[in-house]
């Protein structure tokens, strides 16, 4: 199984991916956890990643696509895997293409949360109190937000018209938002 999880910041997407991983056996590789994880190391990777995300910018798309091929060439994401927030532009769309069609595999589904864009900014303070990550401030929620809008919601569009797009309502308890994608995905035939 080869999914993508997408949806806007707030939407839920890392504990849902955690969620449909366990479901079917798959590594969630969350670009977002792995360069948080270099920031909190020191390592060069997230010396680079560091003043984009505090920013809350894209980390360019060279570094994102190198650090997602080498994850995806590891030997847990054989059988399968869901990535959480990649790929997030367009040019990313095309360079997961080539690595997926390198397996030998085809994507099978593009989840997509939709959630109220109100609702998504009380989550996003809720996460700042309770988390307290650095790119949690209003300023750079905002501009998150319009990140996303701008550079990742044409690619709705684009699984769209591939026919693999699966459309969840992300609204409501983490519970009832899982069964949703475990409903929608079990239409999704495997490649
Ligand atoms: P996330 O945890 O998915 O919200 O990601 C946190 C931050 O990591 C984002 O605001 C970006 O700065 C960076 N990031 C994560 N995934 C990507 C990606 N696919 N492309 C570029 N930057 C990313």
């Amino acid at each position: 199984m080869r999914l993508i999880l997408m949806g806007p910041p707030g939407a839920g997407k890392g504990t849902q991916a955690r969620h449909v991983a366990d479901h079917f056996g798959i590594p969630a590789i969350s670009t977002g956890d792995i360069f948080r994880a270099n920031v909190s190391a020191g390592t060069e990777l997230g010396v680079e990643a560091q003043r984009y995300m505090d920013a809350g910018e894209y980390v360019p798309d060279e570094i994102t696509n190198r650090m997602v091929r080498n994850r995806i060439d590891e030997a847990d994401a054989e059988p399968g895997f869901l990535l959480d927030g990649y790929p997030r532009t367009l040019a990313q769309v095309e360079e997961l293409d080539g690595m997926i069609r390198h397996t030998g595999h085809a994507l099978d589904a593009a989840v997509v949360l939709t959630v109220d864009p109100e609702e998504l900014v009380q989550r996003l303070l809720q996460r700042a109190r309770t988390e307290g990550r650095a790119d949690d401030t209003e300023d750079v929620i905002r501009r998150r937000q319009q990140v996303y809008r701008e550079q990742t919601e044409p690619l709705i569009d684009v699984y769209r018209e591939r026919k693999v797009l699966v459309e969840v309502d992300g609204m409501g308890s983490v519970d009832a938002v899982t069964e949703r994608i475990f409903a929608a995905l079990d239409d999704v035939p495997q490649s």
